[in-house]
């Protein structure tokens, strides 16, 4: 594709600088792009690829197709959202499901519901009342507690559910236990009065069949878009936010506005804040051969400390077993504090050092058209639907 380019670039050639090409900055390149065609707009992203956090590749040796930064699964309520990606791919419905392998207990549905409930507390529950009733009864509603990622699964399933399934799962992911994170965080998971078994329960829910890769390759097409990859935005000084905020080698016109998606503290590094947290992942890929499938089921959770790791994701599930391969791949999940950033750690004590960041973000649109947008820019544990949409609706306001 010739809109990728090798050079590299100057960025003040071009109306927009839109700085990674995950699918924050893929959809509002591509809005851009497609709103105004008379406007050209530079996308650079410091990997050799495009996609964020969605890339995905196809394995030459087994033909299964990996996401590089770990499964994906589309899912979402909002009705604008699927109309927008609906056109960028053929959508194969897929109710995703995640089973949990609890020590002493095997394996259980994730999120809780009926059979969870009668495998780990040996009860017979069969009906959403007798559900209902078994959480009326087994919850704890303390409300002189302060609602954090502890209480607000406690409050539901009590403590037994909690320590199986919970605390050291969460302790191994955030390095912190649920106490010390916001609730927010524990609730995305329900907690259901049916045999519901799918971890997502909304209307829309699909994987692509030619995978996120080519997705962002449509977002990216437009003439007016070019691509620089493997390259870091920071390495354009005059951009830096000393340099911004004092006027020095800005080009008069303000050229080009900049829509950033990369971790906001790392924008502000110069400032001298501290850093904000963030979560990581290493992911251990093996290929298994001569094995159909390793696990019963895409995603197995391990919530215990009997080892290391968080899940393993087997790729061949996804979509109906797309390969002939007699081998498989499974990939591990160990969480860590050193790698990319992935996650934003949400609790108070980031929420107000985030705070500051915005301050300055805010300071800086002063003098300056940029804009700070995304996962990493906005520090919110954003799932794709809600990165698309913050960015279609970032459009409606600002590329009028
Ligand atoms: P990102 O995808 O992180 O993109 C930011 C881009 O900016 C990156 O490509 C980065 O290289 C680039 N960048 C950063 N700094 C610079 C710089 N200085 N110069 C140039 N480029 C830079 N969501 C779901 O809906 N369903 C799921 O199943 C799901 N699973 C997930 C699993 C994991 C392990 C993770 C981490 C996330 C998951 N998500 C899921 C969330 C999803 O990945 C995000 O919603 C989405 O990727 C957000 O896109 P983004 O563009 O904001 O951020
Ligand atoms: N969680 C847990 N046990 C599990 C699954 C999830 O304790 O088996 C907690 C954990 O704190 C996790 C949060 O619930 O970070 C949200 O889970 P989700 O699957 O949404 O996380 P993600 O897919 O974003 O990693």
């Amino acid at each position: 594709m010739d809109r990728f380019v090798q050079s590299k670039p100057d960025p003040e050639s071009f109306d927009y600088l839109v700085v990674g090409a995950g699918l924050s900055g893929s959809v509002v390149a591509n809005q851009i792009a497609t709103r105004h065609p008379d406007k050209t707009v530079l996308v650079v992203d410091k990997r050799d690829h495009i996609g964020g956090n969605c890339y995905d590749y196809t394995d030459l040796h087994t033909g299964i197709r990996i996401n590089k930064y770990g499964a994906h699964l589309f899912h979402t309520n909002s009705k604008r959202v699927w109309d927008f990606v609906a056109p960028l791919a053929t959508w194969i419905r897929w109710d995703h499901r995640v089973i949990a392998n609890v020590e002493g207990h095997g394996l259980v549905n994730l999120p809780i519901n009926i059979n969870t409930v009668n495998r780990l507390c040996d009860t017979n529950i069969q009906t959403a009342d007798e559900m209902q009733a078994w959480i009326d009864s087994n919850g704890h509603n303390n409300t002189s507690e302060e609602e954090n990622g502890e209480t607000v699964v406690v409050k539901k399933v009590g403590r037994h559910i909690y320590n199986l399934l919970f605390k050291e799962y969460t302790f191994k992911q955030w390095n912190k236990y649920p106490s010390s994170l916001h609730s927010s965080v524990l609730a995305r998971i329900p907690v259901r009065t049916n045999h519901d078994d799918r971890y997502f329960s909304d209307r829309y829910q699909a994987l692509p069949k030619e995978g996120y890769t080519a997705i962002f390759e449509k977002l990216l097409e437009p003439d007016n878009i070019t691509v620089s990859l493997s390259t870091d935005f920071h390495q354009w000084s005059q951009f830096n936010p000393n340099n911004l905020a004092n006027g020095i080698n800005i080009n008069t016109n303000k050229k080009p506005i900049i829509i950033y998606t990369g971790p906001i503290d790392h924008y502000f590094s110069q400032v001298g804040y501290p850093a904000l947290e963030y979560r990581s992942i290493s992911f251990k890929k093996e290929t298994i051969r001569n094995c159909e499938y390793y696990q019963p089921n895409s995603v197995v959770n391990y919530p215990g400390k009997d080892v290391n790791y968080t899940r393993i994701v087997e790729y061949k599930h996804f979509l109906d077993n797309p390969t002939n391969s007699p081998d498989t791949i499974i990939v591990s999940e160990t969480t860590n504090d050193h790698g990319d950033p992935y996650y934003p750690v949400p609790n108070k004590k980031n929420s107000s050092l985030y705070a500051q960041y915005q301050q300055l973000s805010l300071q800086l649109q002063d003098k300056y058209p940029i804009h700070f947008l995304g996962r990493l820019a906005t520090y919110k544990y954003l799932n794709m639907d809600q990165a698309i949409l913050a960015a279609l609706e970032w459009c409606d306001r600002e590329i009028v």
